[in-house]
């Protein structure tokens, strides 16, 4: 059976489209298939629109967030309620074309445990977007061990096998494209154009995505943390140096009182410097005290599930 996990906020303009675009693929699957909605606490009527589908026989079920917890939130939730041998996740503003499952299908056949879906034509994104994001990939892949693939969202079929995999990952920051990396497993690449948003307004803002990528970014690579130790041991190198030739001078030349400018540069170059490097503790520290605290990375508010109808079970 194939779980089709979808996290929705605030879709309603886009929610029927997307129900009739999907449907209609997974039929001519021949495959057996559940929705697993997640409504990460929408405030229109999207979640009135499913409940409504799912009383009519649209098999699978509805996850009520308690609130808003964001898309990473919403996917693990789906995870977890997924019942499926294969879990494919898709957004609901039909960004993520439904046909594209037929592919994946085809590479789980043939023995990829995940296939994901990379865009290869992101012009409907703005340019500072796929500029961001392109910088994004590769800080990223530079500094963490683990190898994202470039231009790959969530959209992706994924193998029984994977979905336990993410679930027993325990950490509360759940930034999914990472942990789809850590975990490995065989993987294929769908290309495709990514076409624009079919209906409603898209949910992430620069300020979003910024901290979205500081959440990708620490939690996968102590790097940002560790590169101030060689910072650090260079700047002592030069430092060292420096008053040794200032010793000198000062020895054989008698000593010169003007150095505004030589102090003023370090002070502030260093406190620059420092300020940055605390700053970045702070990131990390903020990301331990969040995970200490081991809150759920979400709370269910309510599941609906479907009414059984004469053509699903
Ligand atoms: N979404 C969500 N919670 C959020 C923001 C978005 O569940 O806080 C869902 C949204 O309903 C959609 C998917 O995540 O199904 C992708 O959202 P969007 O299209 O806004 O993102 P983009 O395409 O810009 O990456
Ligand atoms: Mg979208």
């Amino acid at each position: 059976m194939v779980s089709v996990i979808v996290p929705v906020y605030n879709e309603e303009d886009v929610i029927g489209h997307f129900l009739e675009e999907t449907g209609r693929v997974l039929e001519e699957t021949g495959l057996q298939y559940e929705y697993v909605f997640i409504d990460d606490g929408s405030r229109d009527t999207t979640a009135d629109i499913l409940t409504d589908r799912l009383a009519n026989g649209l098999p699978g079920r509805l996850l009520g967030l308690s609130r808003n917890f964001g898309k990473e939130a919403a996917l693990s939730a789906g995870l977890e309620a997924a019942k499926g041998d294969i879990g494919v996740i898709i957004d609901a503003d039909l960004q993520d074309p439904p046909e594209l499952i037929h592919q994946m299908i085809d590479g789980w056949r043939a023995g990829y445990d995940v296939v994901y879906g990379l865009r290869v034509d992101r012009t409907s994104d703005t340019l500072m977007k796929r500029s961001t994001a392109g910088m994004f990939y590769k800080v990223f892949n530079k500094l963490s061990n683990v190898d994202m693939p470039p231009n790959a969202g969530d959209f992706r079929l994924i193998d029984r096998a994977v979905i336990d995999a993410l679930l027993r990952l325990p950490e509360r920051n759940r930034f999914m494209k990472g942990l789809f990396a850590w975990v490995g497993f065989p993987s294929m690449a769908v290309p495709y154009e990514r076409p624009p948003r079919k209906a409603g307004d898209g949910k992430f803002n620069y300020w979003k995505l910024w901290n979205f990528a500081l959440d990708g970014i620490t939690g996968f690579t102590t790097m940002p943390l560790r590169m101030w130790f060689y910072g650090g041991a260079l700047v002592s190198i030069l430092a060292f140096a420096y008053a040794i030739y200032l010793t000198i001078r000062g020895i054989i030349f008698g000593i010169d009182v003007p150095g505004y400018t030589s102090i003023m540069v370090a002070v502030l170059l260093f406190s620059g410097i420092q300020l940055l490097s605390i700053g970045m503790i702070g990131e990390y520290v903020t990301r331990l005290f969040n995970e200490s605290k081991q809150r759920p990375v979400y709370l269910l508010q309510d599941v609906i599930e479907s009414t059984p109808l004469k053509t699903h079970q």
